[in-house]
């Protein structure tokens, strides 16, 4: 066996990290008190070239293993958790589809652009009454001669009011349930296509999030990505990876709210010494730590089993489960460190205890995926 990350690995982490301290930490709270999508940042973020990190070197990427992947997305989600989301977006989900399935000629007009950050993307699962359960997704993809007319609303879709182009999951086959669903490639400016209002947020205010409305978007045949009916094991292939990334970033907000306290633990006083010489205050960061370490652990070992084509959905659900619980409850103990001052909009913790809330849907819900572990326990 073998813990230790490669000095690559080790050398482009410093590297990940240095820009995210640079380019996106300084501006976190500003980032978030002005809940908009950050454009001049995502522009200079983009010339650093991460964008590309998981795309063939073919339309500007890097073609990086999982792991590098992972690391990058752990640093990032140290800057600000909003502009992690967006950007995680464009580089994972919102691209993945039409880099494994789109034509040529739709890769270099907008896989290649979204690598550079010209084109912004987003992907398109959720409707008001389907999240969880994709089987109830209502949006229509109806095939009329050369082209395909999708109908329906979409919610919750990060980079929603900016993006320019989505991939939409819609159904082709309405009986068929999950085996009717199939992915779309969607550009902003067909007509038909209207892209909502952000909404306003409880945490990651830095993304802009809102509804994507198609009303007879007609799109050419190949704008169909990936086979009809395939829909939900595509997403299948790419869950495991979103998992990983949501644990990751858990682990980094969990981190930078302690590192926080730990620093407001030393310098605060009660009863004439630091509140970090107090054994209850220190067993906080005890617990946090141990609790760090094993979800974090995991996270990685899942990623190098993505990496060595191993099945892991088990435990990649496991480890974003360990990860988030782990993330909620230091952001917790992070504000009962702050007590007073962690109640007020003046100190950070509050900013790290509301964007941990995202983690509990990104990936599955916890009650999603612990009844899957249970009913797979159970089954052997
Ligand atoms: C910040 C943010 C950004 C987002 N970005 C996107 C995006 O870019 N694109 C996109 O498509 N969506 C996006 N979403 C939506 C997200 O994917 C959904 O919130 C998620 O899939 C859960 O669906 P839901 O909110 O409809 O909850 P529901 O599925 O309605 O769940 C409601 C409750 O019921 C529970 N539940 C559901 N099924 C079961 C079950 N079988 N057993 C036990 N309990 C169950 C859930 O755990 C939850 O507690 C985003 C959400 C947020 C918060």
């Amino acid at each position: 066996m073998d813990f230790r990350f490669t000095e690559e690995h080790e050398f482009f982490r410093r590297q990940a990290r240095d820009a995210v301290d640079r380019v996106i930490r300084p501006r976190a709270a500003e980032l978030d008190e002005r809940e908009a999508f950050p454009r001049e940042l995502w522009n200079e973020f983009a010339a650093l070239g991460y964008f590309g990190l998981r795309h063939p070197a073919a339309h500007g990427g890097q073609e990086a293993d999982t792991v590098t992947s992972m690391i990058f997305f752990e640093e990032l989600a140290r800057g600000s958790c909003g502009f992690f989301m967006a950007a995680t977006v464009q580089m994972l989900m919102g691209t993945y589809f039409l880099g494994r399935f789109g034509t040529e000629e739709l890769k270099k007009k907008l896989l290649a652009p979204a690598i550079q950050g010209e084109k912004i993307a987003a992907i398109c699962f959720t409707e008001s009454q389907s999240g969880s359960d994709l089987a109830g997704t209502r949006t229509t993809a109806v095939r009329e001669g050369d082209e395909w007319v999708l109908s329906g609303t979409k919610e919750w879709i990060t980079n929603g009011p900016v993006a320019d182009f989505a991939t939409v999951l819609a159904t082709t086959d309405p009986k068929a349930g999950l085996k009717g669903l199939s992915f779309f490639l969607v550009e902003a400016d067909r007509p038909g296509y209207q892209r909502g209002q952000a909404i306003g947020k409880l945490g990651a205010r830095a993304s802009a999030t809102g509804e994507i409305v198609l009303d007879h978007v007609r799109v050419p045949a190949d704008h169909l990505l990936g086979e009809p009916g395939k829909g939900v094991t595509y997403v299948g292939d790419i869950l495991n990876q979103v998992r990983v990334m949501t644990g990751l970033a858990a682990c980094s907000i969990a981190d930078e709210a302690m590192a926080d306290a730990r620093e407001y633990a030393k310098r605060r006083e009660a009863f004439g010494k630091p509140i970090a010489e107090y054994q209850l205050i220190r067993e906080k960061f005890a617990r946090f730590w141990i609790q760090r370490e094993a979800a974090r652990t995991l996270l990685y070992r899942v990623a190098w089993m993505i990496d060595e084509k191993q099945e892991c959905v088990r435990e990649a659900m496991g480890a974003k489960w360990l990860a988030t619980e782990m993330c909620l409850e230091a952001v917790d103990q992070a504000t009962r460190i702050y007590a007073g001052n962690g109640f007020s909009t003046e100190y950070p913790p509050q900013r790290f205890f509301r964007d941990a809330r995202f983690l509990l849907s990104g990936g599955g819900t916890h009650e999603v995926l612990l009844d899957f572990l249970g009913r797979r326990y159970l089954a052997e």
